[in-house]
């Protein structure tokens, strides 16, 4: 069957039950003819490479397919965040070692009907971008990336063919010494990050991106497969890339799920 395709993939044929003797009544045949969604987390962390992480990639896989999503994008916290990849070792390994909770997302992913992709999560002195549609040889390539400014930062990115997100830009939190937005130097905007407890973080994010026009991300920044806050991106169609995902949010076929 071509996934691909938007049409429901469930189109049996099944009577109608009602429970017998009770006021319910249930119909198997709407249950299946419904559109199916696609449930796709944009922001979470592993401990491989995030310092506040409680849990591996593969256990952030494991617990994303329970909770019904089909896909993952593991965003972890660059080495300019809070990173556990030592700073001294060489630029290489240090990037072979960030990729490894995305690898083992991966890894356990193919075992299941799920979708791992990549990202990470650029800090620059507490404003946060998330940066999508780029891959390892990128980081490999720029060894003296940590310097340049985060101006620099996102354009060569975004001319990279990267996407960025900036992540919860009105976030106030004990690690933000002052809240610093970019909206013209970005693509998106997290306009929803289920970690929040004040609406408000979120509401001036979603008004920064409406007043620049910018694109919409939702994500929920999980750090332990216990606790998934909920939250992220829904699709009509599967999405089997990273650039299917940019390319579906660009195009409005994503919807932020609240
Ligand atoms: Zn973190
Ligand atoms: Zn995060």
């Amino acid at each position: 069957m071509d996934k691909r395709n938007c049409v429901s993939e469930s189109v049996l044929t099944a009577g109608t039950a009602t429970a017998g003797g009770l006021m319910t009544e249930f119909s198997l045949e709407r249950i299946l003819a419904e559109p199916r969604k696609y449930r796709y987390e944009t922001h979470m962390h592993t401990k491989e490479a995030s310092a506040c992480a409680g849990s591996t990639g593969a256990e952030m896989v494991r617990a994303y397919y329970r909770a019904g999503y089909s896909g993952i994008i593991v965003t972890d916290h660059f080495f300019n965040g809070n990173s556990c990849i030592p700073a001294h070792l060489p630029w290489t390994q240090r990037v072979e070692l960030f990729c490894q909770g995305y690898e083992n997302a991966l890894r356990e992913a193919s075992k299941l009907d799920f979708h791992v992709f990549f990202g990470w999560e650029y800090n620059d002195n507490g404003a946060e971008f998330l940066t999508y549609g780029l891959d390892k040889d990128f980081l490999l390539a720029h060894p003296d990336m940590l310097s340049w400014p985060i101006e620099k930062y996102l354009r060569v990115v975004r001319e990279a063919g990267g996407f960025v997100s900036q992540a919860h830009p009105y976030r106030e939190a004990w690690y933000i010494k002052e809240i610093r937005v970019f909206p013209e130097l970005v693509d998106a905007i997290e306009v929803r990050n289920a970690s929040h407890t004040d609406p408000e973080f979120d509401e001036k994010a979603l008004e920064l991106a409406n007043k620049y026009g910018l694109y919409h991300t939702g994500g929920s920044d999980a750090h332990f497969a216990e606790y998934l806050p909920g939250g992220g991106m829904e699709f009509d169609c599967e999405l089997f890339s990273i650039e299917d995902f940019i390319r579906a949010v660009k195009e409005g076929r994503g919807r932020v799920i609240p």
